[in-house]
């Protein structure tokens, strides 16, 4: 091998040196000849450069096949020793395994973090934000259960998920093959953590892009009681929405799409969408926000949104008067979304889809929507849901200030002929919280403010 190495580097002869054709042997190729090749073979036998170019030839391939077999051996090894697990920014997984990596692995042992922030906005406006960190992009090794884990996360610089906009990313897991099932392990472990996160709580979905994407942080759930609607209504629409989820082989057995529609309408501030959220919490469900105005919402994309809800959740289409008031009215105005009337109709009918479906609209203009929206078959029970009346004051009253029904009669006097809202009434209980006396006397600032 040196030998044969050392000729190369001799081979460095001016090329005027170079034998013309078959060669007659220069000194060196003595040796050649010796071995005894005739005629043409020996020619190339006797050619020094030929020699050294064969020796040359050989060393790559040797080199080569060395090469070749160390990288077969090691890919042979550590398809025996190794097990790898891939997980695309697509599946569900990938946000579970990074937020579980972020709590679980030993917080040492991954030097790189990105920060994920979430914030909420609460009911009385304020924000509040939280910081997650997760490993961020790069090899990080970290042991769990006494196993040792390589995980990278890559980040394509050229592939875009066409649906998000968010550069294509993958998570790469590998551990020792003997340790293959620590990896279904913590994948549940690390879905058990996301669910157990969500348990008892709502969680908001938004549309982004042709996809339905969590909202900030799942809410707590919200209680019917807190809500309070006028004797009956809230009983009525909990009532026929248990009977329709508990009915779903009714439907099938007589081919009727599985849907239910419900309007609730209404001055603002009467409480439709809180109601709304204490019912997702009654039932457990969740809720997916749609803004019919949104820019860009085309009807293939309201389509394929409506018949591709997360499961167990509700639909709401607040108000809609915004998107469409009567379809003349819109013609001329034209559409701020590129949705069309009858889109939104085939949208609602659900023709596409078997799938059970809760659908609730809210409105503050009952009368500015087309009769064709909310006939029967697309909303199946309307609601009003108004100003405050007499039992709601009275309720509400007796929510903040238990103890007071005292004052009950004096205060639900004084409101008499004036509608208010009852979120109105519930920033009056809250601004004199402590007072009730004083919640009754400054009633009058229900209406003049
Ligand atoms: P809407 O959707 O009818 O405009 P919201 O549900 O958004 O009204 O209510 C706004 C605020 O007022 C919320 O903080 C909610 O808690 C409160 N509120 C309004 N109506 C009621 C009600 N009937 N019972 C309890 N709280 C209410």
């Amino acid at each position: 091998m040196i030998s044969a190495s050392d000729t190369t580097n001799n081979v460095t002869l001016p090329t005027s040196d170079l034998p013309s054709s078959s060669a007659t042997a220069p000194t060196t190729a003595t040796t050649a000849t010796a071995t005894g090749h005739q005629g043409f073979l020996s020619g190339f036998a006797d050619n020094p450069f030929f020699t050294a170019g064969f020796g040359l030839l050989g060393v790559g391939a040797a080199m080569t096949m060395l090469r070749r077999g160390s990288v077969l051996g090691a890919t042979y090894l550590q398809r025996r020793l190794l097990v790898t697990l891939e997980i695309p920014s697509k599946d569900k997984s990938y946000n579970w395994f990074l937020q579980w990596m972020s709590h679980c692995a030993p917080r040492r042992q991954v030097h790189k973090l990105a920060v994920e922030t979430s914030y909420r906005q609460h009911d009385n406006g304020s924000i509040t934000t939280n910081f997650g960190f997760v490993p961020g992009p790069g090899i990080h090794y970290f042991r769990w259960r006494g196993a040792w884990m390589k995980v990278e996360r890559q980040r394509d610089g050229k592939m875009v998920d066409l649906t998000t906009g968010s550069p294509w990313e993958t998570v790469t897991i590998t551990t020792l093959a003997r340790d293959q099932q620590l990896l279904s392990d913590l994948l549940r472990e690390a879905q058990e953590m996301a669910l157990e996160k969500q348990q008892g709580k709502t969680v908001m979905y938004t549309s982004y892009g042709p996809e339905w994407r969590p909202f900030g942080l799942p809410r707590r759930r919200r209680m019917l009681d807190s809500v309070i609607l006028d004797n009956g209504i809230k009983e009525r629409i909990v009532s026929d929405v248990k009977s329709f989820i508990n009915n779903s082989k009714w439907y099938n057995e007589r081919g009727i799409p599985y849907r239910r529609g419900y309007l609730l309408y209404g001055p603002p501030g009467s409480g439709k969408s809180s109601f709304i959220q204490a019912l997702a919490g009654e039932l457990e469900y969740n809720i997916c926000i749609l803004n019919l105005s949104e820019r860009g919402l085309t009807d293939d994309r309201l389509n394929h949104l409506l018949s591709n809800m997360p499961e167990r959740s509700i639909m709401l289409l607040e108000d809609v008067d915004a998107a469409f008031t009567k379809r003349a009215q819109t013609d001329q105005q034209g559409y701020q979304s590129m949705i069309t009337f009858s889109g939104l109709l085939n949208a609602l009918d659900g023709v596409a889809s078997a799938e059970e479906r809760i659908i609730f609209l809210t409105t503050n203009h009952i009368e500015q929507l087309d009769p064709a929206l909310i006939r029967p078959g697309r909303v199946d029970l309307k609601e009003l849901l108004d100003n405050a009346t007499e039992y709601q004051i009275r309720t509400m009253f007796l929510r903040f200030f238990e103890d007071r029904s005292d004052l009950l009669d004096t205060f639900v006097a004084k409101l008499r002929g004036h509608p208010i809202s009852t979120a109105s009434l519930q920033g009056h209980f809250v601004y004199f919280k402590d007072q009730p006396n004083k919640a009754v006397e400054h009633a009058d600032m229900l209406w003049k403010q």
